[in-house]
């Protein structure tokens, strides 16, 4: 047994040697006293027989350290109590893309169809969820599934979504689960100690089944690996590898689950084969309170201190109307977890844009500003001034260049005028859940309108610093050509125009001529990226920042994974002030040496 000597690691040492003694099985020890009750919102009273617990939620500090691995299992279920009680006045977005796969002789598994599914949790009581895409299917299953709903009877209730997120919402006890110790491991800069969960014997259907990692000082879970155990006949349960981040003091928030299924192998003909990302974000949104409203009134809101107060011109009184529409827009989508605050990526696609007008001499008499849908799906849209460019679209980008041409597409909008939208500048049009976002909020152009912007971009990318780069736009638009038959749920747009068109890419399509052959084999050739391979979300907070990782080197066709869906491997590590650091994602960003520098950085 290696052990590093210091004092902060007395307690692994003792955890360790228990481990070795104990031949690593937590038993079911009759004097480990049970738990509390699950602790319902509804039972207000419950938290009394809770061990004292301070804000921040960190029962364990008055705790002393656990001893046996017994009383670490005992830690283990209360913190997850602990975490239920604590989300349950949340719901966050919970956004699912999967892409059902096929074999390719050369690239291995492809993408063959896609699903795409976004919701809210309501993590309360029984863990609802609801729609944001209405009238397009029947809801997740179908979403989720596709064709398999015939084959399987995907089995939702009364789990709900709890599967993904907790081990078990209701039942995560010794009664139901026996907990083995295997070993102890990092997981990032986490030390965890490693349990396999197997359901009791009488536990009954749907119990989890797999691995957990929980971390070493409060003994939370970190990590939850498996599926569900016992289905009923003819039902099935995904695989799971479900992670969480440290995003508030003391709590470990789920944040990313990667599903996959079926035989990727060669010769595997016809059997089910899927990947699936699911994330979760907007934990923290504002829900609107009689307080927030009285608080967000600030002395800034009275203007008129300017010398000489004017009365507007009808051209003023036009331009803040424009104004007020942009603005009402933004905040709405802000609110409902569309869209990430501003910042640091904002900057990036902010420096892009100015490189844009500078060279084209565009002068507006409002600034231009870009902001981060925070969706997979691959869409862009203005509205006003606002360039707004979804997280999956950033991701797949594979460099300047390309992100040059997503964003001069907009810019194009703008100059030409097309953006007016000032119904949004009537507050009422605000006033929605939500859910109804896509049903309240549109920011399509006609036909005609879309055309004009593509050429006016393409002028303006000439005379641009991305004149010389637009090989690599090009290239992008080469491979979403070749994948998009495959990929229409991610190429769905929700709020702006859909970059293609019956399966043909319309968006920027003369940059395709004069662009190098696509060649899947050249591993120098980066046309796109995998989807997580730029921006990383807070789940908590919502903010984006661009993923900063090793590249990884390309060493087969099979490494390049455009516009796929990959497994989660966050760095984990502890909250701390510089907790940004803590979502890094490392295996999300597969691509090659030519990563480094194709990284959508300002030119200057
Ligand atoms: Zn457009």
């Amino acid at each position: 047994m290696r052990k590093v000597m210091n004092n902060r690691n007395m307690n692994w040492m003792i955890l360790a040697l228990l481990a070795v003694t104990m031949t690593a099985v937590a038993q079911q020890s009759a004097s480990a006293p049970q738990n509390p009750q699950p602790v319902a919102a509804t039972q207000p009273d419950q938290t009394a027989a809770q061990p004292s617990q301070t804000q921040s939620g960190q029962a364990q500090a008055n705790l002393a350290p656990p001893t046996t691995m017994d009383q670490v299992v005992d830690r283990v279920i209360v913190q997850e109590k602990e975490l239920i009680k604590f989300l349950s006045p949340h719901t966050p977005i919970v956004e699912t893309y999967l892409q059902n796969l096929t074999q390719d002789p050369q690239l291995g598994p492809i993408p063959q169809d896609d699903h795409y599914f976004l919701g809210r949790m309501d993590l309360s009581q029984s863990i609802d969820r609801s729609d944001f895409l209405k009238g397009k299917d029947d809801g997740m299953e179908k979403h989720l599934l596709g064709e398999f709903t015939k084959k399987f009877k995907f089995q939702y209730q009364p789990l709900g979504f709890s599967w993904m997120i907790f081990a078990d919402r209701n039942d995560f006890d010794r009664q139901h689960y026996n907990f083995h110790y295997v070993r102890r491991e990092f997981l990032g800069d986490v030390r965890c100690l490693v349990f396999d969960l197997t359901p009791t014997k009488d536990a009954g259907r749907g119990r989890f089944l797999g691995r957990i990692w929980v971390e070493d000082q409060n003994f939370n879970i970190v990590r939850l690996n498996g599926t569900y155990a016992h289905p009923s006949r003819n039902s099935y349960y995904f695989h799971m590898d479900s992670w969480r981040l440290n995003l508030v003091p003391g709590y470990w928030v789920p944040s990313y689950i990667y599903s996959e299924e079926g035989d990727f192998t060669a010769g595997a003909k016809n059997k089910i084969a899927f990947k699936a990302q699911t994330r979760m974000w907007g934990y923290n949104l504002k829900t609107a309170t009689p307080n927030d409203e009285l608080t967000n009134i600030r002395v800034d809101s009275v203007k008129d201190s300017t010398p000489t107060a004017q009365d507007a011109t009808p051209l003023a009184a036009e331009r803040e109307w424009q104004q007020q529409a942009e603005d009402n827009v933004v905040e709405r989508l802000e609110r409902a977890g569309l869209l990430a605050p501003a910042g640091d990526v904002d900057k990036i696609l902010q420096t892009v844009v100015n490189n844009l007008e500078i060279t084209n001499n565009i002068d507006l008499p409002r600034p231009v500003r870009t902001r981060v849908l925070t969706t997979s799906p691959l869409e862009t849209f203005s509205v006003g001034n606002t360039i707004v460019v979804s997280r999956g679209l950033i991701d797949v980008l594979p460099d300047e260049g390309s992100l040059a041409m997503v964003l001069s597409h907009e810019l194009a909008h703008i100059v030409l005028g097309h953006n007016l939208g000032s119904q949004y500048a009537f507050n009422d049009r605000m006033l929605f859940s939500d859910e109804a976002t896509y049903q309240n909020l549109g920011f399509k152009h006609i036909p005609e309108e879309e055309t004009a912007a593509d050429k006016k971009a393409i002028e303006m990318l000439k005379a641009s610093p991305y004149a010389q780069k637009l090989d690599s736009a090009g290239l992008f638009i080469k491979a979403l050509q070749a994948r998009a038959p495959q990929l229409s749920a991610l190429l769905q747009a929700h709020l702006g125009n859909n970059i293609t068109e019956n399966g043909m890419v319309t968006r920027m399509a003369a940059l395709a001529t004069s662009a190098p052959a696509l060649d899947w084999n050249k591993l120098d050739q980066i046309a796109a990226l995998p989807l997580g391979a730029r921006v990383k979300l807070n789940p908590w907070d919502d903010k984006v920042e661009i993923v900063k990782a090793q590249p990884v080197a390309i060493t087969s066709a099979r490494d390049k994974m455009p516009f796929e869906v990959t497994p989660f491997y966050p760095r984990l590590s502890r909250f701390s002030t510089a907790s940004a650091s803590a979502i890094t994602t490392t295996a999300a960003l597969p691509t090659a040496a030519t990563t480094a520098d194709a990284s959508p950085t300002p030119t200057n």
